[in-house]
């Protein structure tokens, strides 16, 4: 007889393991199916080893520098297998975590590729053969991957996303990174932190094209002092990939055309939802209009019993958005299946805080300045430098900033963009902010701790109603 569940979560990255928790703190019988590594891309091929990545970089850039702080470092090499070591290792202690917490959860795990069969029957295919799962409610949280250029697919060789950008057997000599969103630049941070020759092409007119266009101006300036190249609206095109090369025709934005030869690419153009092979055009579950998985608010399907969350629905694709909607979800099922205490949250979109943890790091929340004014709004902006703020400059970090948005007429917090050191961590302050739709008022009337980077958020609000102290 087939195994039954009140509910199985299919995929068990950051949507889905978090959204089988919640499952069964709300007493429901759960299992989670997963192909790989528990924990999914996040902990094992994307946000965790990338920041153990990007710290053994942070750390080799201070010893560089270290004559700034009165230090000396002589000779100080990095090495690479153990650079990634560090990170791999980084990533088996979180997947072993998850999978104490499914222990101590009492989620069952089907380890295999998981397909829905019919409402409610799952068929998983693992080491142990084919065996048919049952449950009232099925989420399927199977992730996404990297978007690979049609003319030049990843190699690992020559060409790599970023599983390879992950693991690499050598350091390149002279890197090209095509695309500048949050995967690429943080990549093109790192390898350039490690000293290697990079350049970051871009098809849109500026970097981070999602932040505001003040934090991509800085980040382009910040990374360029670095040694970096930064091309944008420029184009890629007749990729020639070698055994020991990858040649390139680069378009400037002035039109000019330029072959150029890099022992490496790193291609990080987007990502494609993986919703192939899991049964949904069988059980006519419908896609929206880029191919994800279409869902209400709380990750209902159009097929009863059948939810979806995280990075095969609808963005933006971060793992705290996520497991987000693995919570929404779990508490809705637990609600149709006669629950009356639990009261599902539905996120609200507006308040998702993104961050990029390249060097200077960038984070935001809410809407840019230019997206704030387009939306209608009368807009209030002010930003603060971090050279007006002592402790960024003790710290030995002044190049950064922190801008905020106001609606003018209400005074509601629109949104916060802020790039410089530590600001990855100082995000949550506005996020919370915002979710308590805060307003200039009680930004103003908060007391922030001295000294920190985080009064430049104070001074920040201050500054768009012209009342900046430190500047
Ligand atoms: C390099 C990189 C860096 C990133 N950094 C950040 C960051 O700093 N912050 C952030 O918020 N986000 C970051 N992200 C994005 C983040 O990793 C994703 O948004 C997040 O992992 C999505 O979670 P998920 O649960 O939807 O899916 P995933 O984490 O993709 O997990 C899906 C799981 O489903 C499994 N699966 C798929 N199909 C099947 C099947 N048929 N049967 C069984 N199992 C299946 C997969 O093996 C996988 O384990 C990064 C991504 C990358 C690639």
């Amino acid at each position: 007889m087939a195994d039954t569940y009140d509910v199985i979560v299919l995929g068990s990255g950051p949507g889905g393991y978090v959204a089988a928790i919640r499952a069964a703190q709300l007493g429901l019988k759960t299992a989670i199916v997963e192909r790989e590594l528990l924990g999914g891309i996040c902990l094992n091929w994307g946000c965790i080893p990338t920041k153990a990545l990007l710290r053994s970089a942070e750390v080799f850039h201070q010893m560089k520098h270290a004559k700034n702080y009165g230090l000396s470092a002589e000779n100080i090499t990095a090495d690479l297998d153990a650079v990634v070591q560090r990170s791999r290792g980084v990533a088996k202690q979180l997947n072993q975590g998850v999978t104490h917490l499914m222990k101590k959860n009492k989620i069952t795990v089907h380890m295999g590729t998981g397909k829905l069969v019919a409402p409610g029957k799952l068929q998983v295919t693992g080491e142990k053969g084919t065996e048919t799962l049952e449950a009232k409610h099925i989420v399927i949280a199977t992730g996404a991957r990297a978007r690979d250029l049609p003319h030049a697919k990843a190699d690992g060789n020559r060409v790599w996303t970023y599983r390879h950008a992950m693991t690499p057997k050598e350091m390149p000599t002279k890197l090209l990174v095509i695309g500048s969103g949050a995967i690429g630049i943080e990549f093109a941070s790192f390898y350039n932190d490690m000293g290697v020759d990079v350049t970051v092409v871009e098809m849109m007119d500026r970097i981070v094209p999602v932040e505001d266009a003040d934090v991509s101006a800085f980040l382009e300036k910040q990374l360029t002092k670095q040694g970096m190249k930064i091309m944008t609206s420029a184009k890629t095109s007749d990729m020639v990939v070698g055994k020991d090369s990858v040649k390139v025709t680069i378009t400037d934005k002035a039109g000019k055309a330029e072959a150029v030869e890099f022992s490496h690419m790193i291609v990080a153009i987007g990502i494609v939802p993986n919703v192939e092979n899991i049964g949904l055009e069988d059980l006519g579950i419908e896609p929206d209009k880029r191919f994800h998985i279409k869902t209400d608010d709380y990750g209902r399907t159009n097929v009863k019993g059948i939810w979806a969350i995280g990075d095969c629905v609808d963005g933006p694709w971060l793992a705290h958005k996520a497991s987000h909607e693995g919570v929404t979800a779990a508490e809705a099922i637990a609600q149709e299946l006669g629950n009356k205490d639990v009261h599902p949250h539905p996120l609200d979109r507006r308040n998702i805080p993104g961050c990029t943890y390249c060097h200077p790091q960038i984070a935001s929340v809410g809407m840019t300045e230019a997206k704030a004014k387009e939306a209608g709004y009368e807009v209030k902006a002010g930003t603060f430098p971090f050279i007006g703020n002592g402790k960024a400059i003790a710290l030995g970090e002044p190049e950064g900033f922190v801008k905020t948005v106001f609606d003018a007429k209400t005074g509601e917090l629109l949104g916060a963009h802020m790039i410089g050191a530590e600001v990855t961590e100082m995000i949550q302050g506005y996020v919370v902010g915002k979710t308590l739709e805060t307003t200039e008022a009680e930004l103003m009337n908060t007391v922030f701790p001295h000294p920190t980077i985080s009064e430049t958020m104070h001074e920040a609000t201050l500054a768009a109603y012209g009342r900046a102290l430190h500047m």
